[in-house]
């Protein structure tokens, strides 16, 4: 699957020059509720992770609320287990959603669609960890860590995508004068 061009071909990735909301710019914008709001792109895309672990066996999928919602029913349905979110609290960590069963001892793979710095995932991975489940794997759509991401655990992503982001003032497409978007 060329997970990029599917998220180009749904508006998932734009290309030019934004503002992201950090206040930094960058010549591109990922919104993955683009794609994931087609229940077949989503369901292939949650196949693709699934079949990265073809030998592991999970009790249940994690992701942080919003953006993980989605993303962790549609590996969960592909590898057989239960799909579970985190949300946030506000002291700033996240916590499991209530109703949704975390066990100790439960094998589970912590998923999130794009990993920027992977704080998001690791607050959704220390939720589950603090109710004694044990994380075997960590799994992105597309990584733009610059590999710098680590979580713990073998973290394997469908794509990686190095896209720089500017300092307003050190931005080189503010300097040949190209349009910003607000996004
Ligand atoms: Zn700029």
């Amino acid at each position: 699957m060329d997970v990029l061009e599917l998220y180009r071909k749904t508006g998932a990735l734009l290309e030019g020059h934004f503002l992201l909301r950090s206040g930094r710019h960058s010549p591109v914008f990922l919104q993955s509720a683009a794609l994931l709001q087609h229940p077949l792109f989503a369901e292939a895309v949650g196949e693709a992770i699934a079949e990265k672990f073809p030998d592991e066996r999970f009790d249940f999928v994690i992701g942080p609320a919003i953006g993980g919602v989605v993303l962790s029913f549609v590996v969960a349905r592909a590898l057989g287990a239960r799909a579970v979110f985190a949300e946030k609290t506000p002291e700033g960590g996240m916590t499991i959603r209530p109703g949704l069963e975390v066990n100790a001892g439960d094998r589970f793979l912590a998923v999130e669609d794009v990993v920027t710095t992977g704080g998001s995932l690791r607050k959704a991975i220390e939720a589950a960890k603090a109710r004694g489940a044990v994380l075997q794997a960590a799994a992105a759509i597309i990584d733009r860590s610059g590999g710098t991401a680590r979580f713990g655990a073998p973290f394997v992503a469908l794509a990686r995508l190095e896209a720089p982001v500017h300092d307003p003032e050190a931005c080189p497409l503010c300097r040949r004068g190209v349009p910003l978007e607000e996004v």
